[in-house]
Parts: structure tokens; sequence; C-alpha cells
């Protein structure tokens, strides 16, 4: 499929701003030229921060009671809480082993996965597969989810509202399957999960705390797939996660 430049520089500037943080670092032009010497070095992006006073999960709803990841998928599959249900072909729950002692958690399903109903098949997908199977984990002995389960519109960043509205059944997930590890791919997996605001430099390839669950953050493979050089440092932090999980958990 052929992309659009519009769309590719947004992806850009966005997996830029992910790494990077909320600045813009623009590169002096060798020539002096004195209206781009105007142009302040330093442009700061304004982030939307996301509301923590919205919550729609106050009051006790029937799945959260759920018994089993199947009872739970059953109960929530038709959530029309946001506005992402409106364009989804299926809701993507997530996949794997329902006891799995690591999950993997994405951004949001593509237009792959919108089709298909499950979590990372299409080429980003592919790649991480691959990333699994680099530190020696098939597939179906973890357990894949996303963030949020309806795809964003041009697979765009969901809005702070739409995670908010999602990660409740996200987490009653990790409740249900109990990890021992988790991994999250990319900035938003990371803001969404542990609610840090820090730039993915900052927060890739450390372990963090979620209720106990050892969690450590690393590049999204869509990410990589847009600029392979990061490849290395991604291998660099599953080789950590790897080394984890055979000293505290195998
Ligand atoms: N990207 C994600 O974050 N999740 C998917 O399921 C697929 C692509």
């Amino acid at each position: 499929m052929k992309t659009l430049p519009k769309k590719k520089i947004i992806e850009a500037l966005k997996d830029q701003q992910n790494i990077f943080g909320d600045y813009l670092f623009e590169e002096k032009l060798p020539e002096v030229n004195a209206k781009y010497d105007e142009i302040p070095e330093v442009i700061e992006v304004i982030l939307e921060p996301v509301d923590e006073t919205v919550n729609l999960f106050q009051s006790e709803e029937i799945w959260q009671n759920a018994k089993t990841l199947d009872e739970l998928n059953r109960l929530i599959k038709d959530c029309t809480n946001c506005l992402l249900h409106k364009n989804r072909t299926n809701f993507v729950f997530g996949s794997g082993n329902p006891n799995a002692k690591v999950m993997v958690i994405g951004e949001g399903p593509g237009a792959e996965e919108d089709k298909q109903g499950l979590p990372f098949v299409g080429r980003a997908g592919q790649l991480l597969t691959d990333i699994l199977k680099a530190i020696k984990f098939e597939r179906d002995e973890v357990y894949i989810a996303n963030i949020v389960k309806c795809r964003p519109p041009e697979n765009r960043t969901p809005l702070p509202e739409e995670m908010e509205t999602c990660i409740p059944y996200l987490k009653k997930q990790i409740a249900l399957i109990k990890p021992k590890m988790i991994l999250c791919l990319g900035l938003t997996a990371a803001k969404g999960l542990l609610r840090k605001k820090e730039s993915l430099t900052a927060l890739r390839g450390k372990f963090f705390d979620y209720e106990g669950i050892k969690v450590m953050v690393t590049f999204h493979p869509a990410a990589l797939l847009r600029n392979p050089n990061w490849k290395r440092d991604c291998w660099e932090d599953v080789k950590k996660f790897r080394k984890m999980y055979d000293e505290t958990v195998k």
C-alpha cells in the first residue's frame, strides 16, 4: 500500500517525540540565513496531559467480576464506551496463554488486527514474533494485549480519554492472568500502564513496578520498522528482560 508523505511525516514526528520527549530539535542549516536565525532552536511541543479525573468505571460493572478471560471477553466485546467502537470491524481483546508468566502490551489494533480480531498480526506483529523468538519465547507462551481494544482511525495514537476508558479492561486482564513480567511496547503502553510522562529514551530498558509485576518498556516494533537503527537498543532491552526472567521467574 502506498503511504502518503504527510502520514509518513506525522509518524516520524510521533516517533521522534516518543523517543526524545516534548522537544523538537532543529538541525542548523550550514549557511547562515537571516530569517532562519529568527527561528528558536528548541520548539516546545505541547502535549495534552492524560486527564486523571476521567473515570467512567467508578460504579461496579458486571465485567469486573469476570472469573476467566473468555468470560471477560464475552462481557466487554460489544463495548461502546468510546467513539472507537464506531469504526471497528472487531474488538481486539488479546491472545495467548491465559496462564502466561509474561505479558506483552502494545498500543492498539491496526488495520490487519481490526480485520482478524487478533493483536499484532500485521507487519509489526511479525517483527514482534521474531523479537520474542530471539529471546526464546514462543508467541503462544506469552499473552499479548493492547492499551485500547478498537482500532483508532488512520492508526493514530489513542486519545487520552480513549485510553482511560479502555485501560480498566487491560488491568482486569492482568489481574486474571497474573503475569510475573510485562513488556510494554512503545510510549503509549508505558504511559497507559505506568502513568509515566517521560520520553521513551528515559524509560526504556529499565524495570518498573506495576502491582508487584516487573515491567520493562522498549521500542514499539512499528517504530523499529520505520527506524531500524533502534533495533540494536531494543535488542539490549529484551536481552535484559530475558535475563531477569531467567533469574527471577523461570
Ligand atoms: N500495534 C499495536 O500496538 N498493537 C497491535 O495489536 C498491532 C500493532
